[in-house]
């Protein structure tokens, strides 16, 4: 078992100055697993470290072309929440929640999970109606989630621009008081930390080029640094999982989009929640170090790019001064991008695919993060047992042929 952390373990360590084990360890690889996990973002982990946990499969490598975290677990805005429109997805979420509640005990890591509340701000009456309609869902699945006016608006952010003569005046918000923001660093390496201790084999820089499929089912990966053969094989590679379920001959109804986010220089905290304009296609948070982080829409056209734009943060900063004109002065400190896996309905694609032993866990879009407890333990409890748990039934590939979509646009396009 890993080092416990805590203020004891801190201050013998100060006083022996004795060096902290690594967080988790290299291996080489073997040439058979249970199973193959592939994409060490906060899915992968996340399965992996439930496989170990729950099931006691923990002959398990996890591989990643990259470094951990390196894809858009790293890279996201860190915002989680459960306030969505459709039964499935909110009570889905509402998993995710319960399970990052108690994610820092459970892991011995501080993942900084700060439930300030989340408010979607409505500027027109479409939007209001839609917001009524979340809250009434929500409640209904047992998720705190109300709609408030402009003035407990103006309370709860008094920096938000809330009187009536501005281009896009704020009519009311939905608010969601268990949402926030959580540090998504920590849980990637918590997650890790804890696999590992049970078993996981965690590869980074091995890159999957083939799945290796006979008669009609999965038996391993070619990846570079050699074949393993393995009967189970999870596609966890979010913004790149449709070229990766090719590599199977399974075809996902997903296109690949960079999303843009940008963060300030730190100032004194001022906001307290998370502000997020549908119609303006922007959402900010404040971090506990001061600083502003900000989101959008993701880029318009299909892409598999990683760069930023001057277009995004040139629109980015006329919307947010649309909302907080106070902010005009303060400045950008950096701004990167990530990809995401999205999906027609803007619901995740989960479970088994025509290729048995092959199933996936992508199409996260721009939402996928606060997702990350739930579909590990999901799908680990899938992997185990040979059933679809209830609660991801209707996000299966197979619901696209079937029309039975989970139509999740409305709460899921900016918002993440
Ligand atoms: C700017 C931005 C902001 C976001 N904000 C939020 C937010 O606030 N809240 C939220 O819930 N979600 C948010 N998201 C979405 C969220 O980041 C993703 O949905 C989520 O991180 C996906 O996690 P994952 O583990 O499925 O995939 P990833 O973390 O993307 O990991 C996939 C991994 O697969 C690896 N890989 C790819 N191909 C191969 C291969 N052939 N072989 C081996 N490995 C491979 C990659 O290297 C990568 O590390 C945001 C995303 C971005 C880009």
């Amino acid at each position: 078992m890993p080092t416990r952390y805590s203020a004891l373990s801190l201050l013998r360590h100060g006083l022996t100055r004795r060096p902290w084990p690594r967080v988790w360890r290299d291996h080489d690889l073997e040439p058979s697993y249970d199973v193959v996990v592939v994409g060490a973002g906060v899915h992968g982990l996340a399965t992996a470290y439930y496989l170990a946990k729950h099931h006691g499969v923990s002959r398990v490598a996890v591989l990643d072309r990259s470094y951990l975290g390196g894809g858009g677990s790293g890279r996201n805005t860190a915002i989680v929440r459960s306030n969505y429109l459709t039964p499935e997805g909110v009570r889905f979420y509402d998993r995710s929640v319960r399970l990052y509640e108690s994610l820092a005990a459970e892991l011995n890591f501080n993942v900084m999970f700060s439930q300030r509340g989340h408010l979607t701000l409505a500027h027109n009456d479409g939007s209001l109606r839609t917001m009524r309609w979340r809250a009434e869902v929500n409640k209904l699945q047992g998720v705190d989630s109300e709609v408030i006016g402009p003035d407990d608006v103006k309370r709860l952010v008094p920096f938000l621009d809330t009187s009536t003569d501005t281009r896009y005046p704020i009519l009311g918000a939905l608010y969601h008081p268990p949402g926030g923001t959580i540090r998504h660093d920590a849980v990637n390496w918590g997650y890790a930390r804890a696999a590992d201790a049970l078993g996981v084999q965690i590869h980074q820089n091995t890159e999957v080029l083939g799945i290796i499929v006979r008669d009609g089912a999965v038996r391993g990966v070619r990846t570079w640094r050699g074949e393993i053969s393995a009967p189970v094989v999870v596609n966890c590679t979010a913004g790149w999982s449709s070229l990766v379920s090719a590599l199977a001959g399974v075809t996902l109804p997903i296109t690949t989009h960079s999303l843009q986010a940008a963060v300030t220089e730190p100032v004194q905290m001022f906001l307290d929640t998370v502000v997020v304009s549908g119609t303006l296609h922007v959402y900010v948070s404040q971090t506990a170090r001061g600083e502003l982080v900000f989101g959008a829409s993701t880029d318009p056209y299909p892409s598999y790019s990683m760069r930023g734009s001057l277009e995004f943060t040139e629109e980015l900063a006329g919307h947010i001064l649309e909302l907080m004109p106070s902010l005009a002065k303060l400045r950008v400190l950096r701004q990167w991008a990530g990809l995401c896996d999205m999906t027609p309905d803007f619901s995740p694609i989960m479970g088994v695919t025509p290729v048995e032993g092959f199933l996936v866990d992508v199409g996260w879009g721009t939402y996928g993060f606060k997702a990350g407890p739930a579909a590990g333990e999901a799908m680990a409890e899938l992997i185990a047992t040979g059933k679809t748990p209830e609660l991801i039934a209707a996000f299966d590939l197979a619901r696209f042929g079937q029309g039975r979509l989970v139509g999740e646009k409305g709460a899921a396009a900016v918002g993440h």
